[in-house]
């Protein structure tokens, strides 16, 4: 099959850690029989130094027309004094709201060869850890209706928590359809003994969960849920919650993994289109400088192959090229520990392609 990618290096260590995905990818092509076309485009403080803009509107026509976009990072200290709408973040927020990605997807995956990175004791973890959070993108408070007035106390401020039927349906049938992927249980998080549009986000989840009678589904108050990630994180497989509480709880998830550069993430819109990144950013203290570990990204392009292009195994092949590296103790800087190879991006990159 044929398949259109926008890529996004970015800053810092973007372009290095894109490389080594695009290689990647080109190996999955010449195994599996796929053409995987690639056009790189400007975004972030690499694109505000070539055109004053940090999402030009060449790179959103151009992610448009592809059947997905992989991003590297953007920022940096060389824009940081920019006004905010100048900023290179501006490109992240413009290319969700531009390419309707109200679906977020990250999985907290702890690899079994790295699990002393995770802060919690071994009886907790066991082995591994495997949760995907599913947060929804482009509603709630973050974007409902804001502002100041004159209030019971003098000036006060206010943001508004809002989710229509439609918007809470999209995205616990982005969450029931990862799980049929999975080990087929949702955990939906709300606080619906306080805010309605929780008690309506509920009703609407028990709703779809009619139509994946094989998914088991249960409900957990946010408070609870972020304890419960601490206490006992094994009995979740996909979480599926609003934007604010997504923020956070997928932040307080991939902490149990212990590393940052390993975390892929998906952002999807509606149909199968999606824009692919890893969780970390610029890192700009070791950026050209073949220190940085390419695996999110990687990893975020098997999330590609699973979700935009339906590549299962194609997608499992990556992620156990992966596993086996790490298993063979080969390890980049930020992962390293006592005994283990010392290799940089390119060499990382190259493993991961001989196992494929
Ligand atoms: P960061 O994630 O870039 O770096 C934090 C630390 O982790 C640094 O020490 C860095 O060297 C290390 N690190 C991160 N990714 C790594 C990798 N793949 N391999 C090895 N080490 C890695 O966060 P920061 O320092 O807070 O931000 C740097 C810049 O990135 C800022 O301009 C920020 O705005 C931007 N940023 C961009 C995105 C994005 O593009 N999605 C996300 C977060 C931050």
């Amino acid at each position: 099959m044929n398949f259109n990618i926008a890529t996004i290096p970015g800053d810092g260590i973007g372009p290095d850690i894109v490389e080594q995905t695009i290689l990647v990818l080109d190996k999955i092509g010449e195994k599996y029989g796929h053409r995987f076309n690639f056009t790189e485009v400007l975004a972030g403080g690499v694109a505000i130094d070539k055109t004053g803009e940090p999402l030009p509107q060449e790179t959103i026509d151009i992610c448009k027309k592809s059947d997905a976009v992989l991003l590297g990072a953007v920022g940096g200290p060389k824009w940081d004094n920019l006004p905010g709408d100048k900023r290179p973040e501006k490109a992240l927020l413009g290319l969700r709201g531009e390419l309707g990605l109200f679906a977020n997807l990250r999985p907290a995956l702890l690899h079994k060869p790295l699990k002393d990175a995770c802060p919690l004791k071994a009886e907790i973890i066991g082995d591994s850890l495997d949760i995907l959070v599913v947060r929804e993108l482009t509603g709630g408070i973050y974007f409902g209706e804001r502002g100041r007035r004159t209030g019971k106390y003098g000036e006060e401020a206010y943001d508004t928590e809002t989710y229509s039927v439609k918007e809470v349906e999209r995205i616990a049938r982005v969450g029931f359809e990862a799980a049929m992927k999975r080990n087929k249980k949702v955990t939906s998080v709300d606080k619906a003994n306080i805010l309605e549009s929780s008690r309506l986000w509920r009703a609407v989840v028990e709703e779809v969960a009619k139509d994946y009678p094989q998914v088991e589904l249960n409900h957990m108050y946010v408070d609870n849920a972020a304890m419960q990630l601490i206490r006992n994180p094994k009995q979740f497989d996909v979480i599926v919650t609003s934007n604010m509480f997504g923020d956070i709880l997928s932040d307080e998830a991939s902490m149990l993994t212990g590393s940052i550069g390993m975390l892929p993430s998906a952002s999807l819109a509606e149909g199968s289109f999606g824009l692919y990144e890893p969780i970390h950013g610029s890192a700009p203290d070791i950026a050209g400088q073949n220190k940085a570990n390419p695996i999110a990204t990687i990893l975020s392009a098997a999330m590609m192959l699973r979700y935009s292009f339906g590549l299962e195994e194609e997608a499992q092949a990556i992620e156990n090229a992966v596993t086996k590296v790490l298993e063979q103790g080969y390890r980049t800087g930020d992962i390293m520990s006592e005994g283990m190879k010392l290799v940089g991006t390119k060499e990382i990159g190259q493993l991961i392609i001989n196992e494929l």
